[in-house]
Order: structure tokens, then C-alpha cells, then sequence
């Protein structure tokens, strides 16, 4: 079955060409204009996917992440314009799955929603128990904390380990610096997203076979790190 698409931008131009961009792909799609209708639309429809602008007339994106995140889960690709770097982040740490910034083309448009689609399938595939990860060549087995890389296990340090495994489990999810040195640390002083930054580079080296052009994490300059999900 097609994914249902909730497109939630009040600029109409914005709102038509991703319309268009996703029907052409064989999409559906539902609109709202403003924040009331979009939690409206969301509740009633149920969608499998929402882009959302932040700056809607009525109510700040981040509101509706918020009130959408007490009763669903479902993918929520927020869309910025470059000035709104701070929200972009917040709307993040509120639990958005990704961002496009405007202007964007409908090639990224298109990529970004495969990559939560991918999300919703392994979702979908894998128990919420499930204490083996398997992704690409890359596996952890949580219960045993252990990672492997095409069968060889590989020597992470406890911080290295803890990051993989925070990576692992919110895979196709962008994560802001805060929210990993939050979790990783539990401060998020500048101080720790320097050391974030070294730990992260010291676990691709161990993990990526190129690190120049990685293929499992992913990095947001100026907002943070995302594990791919490998076919
Ligand atoms: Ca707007």
C-alpha cells in the first residue's frame, strides 16, 4: 500500500510542489495550512509520514512534534528555512526524525522520505526486544555488548560502545549533539560536543571502512549524527 504523506506548510507554493513531487511517486497526501488542522489531520488520519513546516501561522512546529509525540510515533521530517537553524535543532530534540532546509529539491525531498520509510519497515521487521542489531556487515548484540563487523568483533571503548549502541538504536533518526552528550555524558556543555566529535571519529575509524565517505554515520554539520540504515 502507498504511504499516506501529511504535508503541513502554510506557504501554498511550497505545499503544491511537494504535492506534486509526491503524487508523481505514486504517494498520497493529505494538507493542512496551520497548526490546529495538522493535529487535526494527524489524529483523524493517521498518516504514515508528516512534513512539517516550523513557521506556521498559528503555533510553532515544535508545539505540534510535541502533542503529536504523546500519542504517535510516526515519522515527522521537519522542513526550515536556513534562518531557523536553533528550531530546526529543538524541533529535533523534540523528536523529529529529520529536517529539509528550504529551498530543497525534490530529489532530497524524495531521499529523505525513503530513509524514514526504511525506519518504518525495519520497525516493523524487528521486535521492540530485539536484542540482536543487524545492519550492512554491522552487528551488536546487546544482550552480550558486543559489536561485530563482518563477523570480527570489534575493540570499542566503553564511551565508543555506548555510542554505537545510542546510535543503533535510533537508526534513521538525525540526533542533535545535545541530545547524544545528554545521553552519553548527561550535561551537554560545549565542552563535551568537542569531546563527542573525538569519540565519534575514533569509532568510525573502527567502523567505517572509508571514513572519509561513511557509510553508517552520518554527519549534520552544526546539528549532530545519524546511523544509516545499510541495505
Ligand atoms: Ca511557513
Amino acid at each position: 500500500m502507498n504511504p499516506l504523506v501529511l504535508i503541513v506548510e502554510d506557504d501554498a507554493s511550497i505545499r503544491n510542489l511537494i504535492g506534486t513531487t509526491l503524487k508523481a511517486h505514486n504517494y498520497k497526501f493529505l494538507t493542512a495550512s496551520d497548526g490546529e488542522s495538522a493535529i487535526y489531520e494527524a489524529s483523524t488520519h493517521n498518516p504514515d509520514v508528516i512534513f512539517l513546516d516550523l513557521g506556521l501561522p498559528d503555533m510553532d512546529g515544535t508545539e505540534i512534534i510535541k502533542r503529536v509525540r504523546s500519542w504517535s510515533n510516526l515519522p515527522i521530517i521537519v522542513i526550515s528555512a536556513r534562518t531557523e537553524d536553533n528550531d530546526k535543532i529543538e524541533a529535533l530534540d523534540a523528536g523529529a526524525d529529520d529536517y529539509l532546509v528550504k529551498p530543497f529539491s525534490v530529489e532530497e525531498l524524495l531521499a529523505r522520505l525513503r530513509v524514514v520509510q526504511r525506519r518504518l519497515n525495519s520497525d516493523q521487521a524487528s521486535a521492540p526486544s530485539e536484542s540482536v542489531f543487524v545492519n550492512g556487515d554491522l552487528k551488536v548484540d546487546y544482550a552480550a555488548g558486543c559489536a561485530y563487523l563482518k563477523g570480527e568483533e570489534l575493540h570499542l571503548t566503553p564511551i565508543e560502545y555506548k555510542l554505537l549502541n545510542l546510535l543503533c538504536k535510533n537508526v534513521g533518526k538525525v540526533m542533535t549533539h545535545t541530545y547524544i552528550t545528554q545521553k552519553i555524558w548527561g550535561s551537554s556543555w560545549d565542552n563535551d560536543i568537542a569531546s563527542l566529535r573525538v569519540f565519534m571519529a575514533t569509532l568510525r575509524k573502527k567502523l567505517e571502512s572509508k571514513p572519509g565517505s561513511p557509510q553508517y554515520i552520518q554527519t549534520h554539520i552544526g546539528v549532530g549524527y545519524r546511523m544509516m540504515k545499510v541495505d
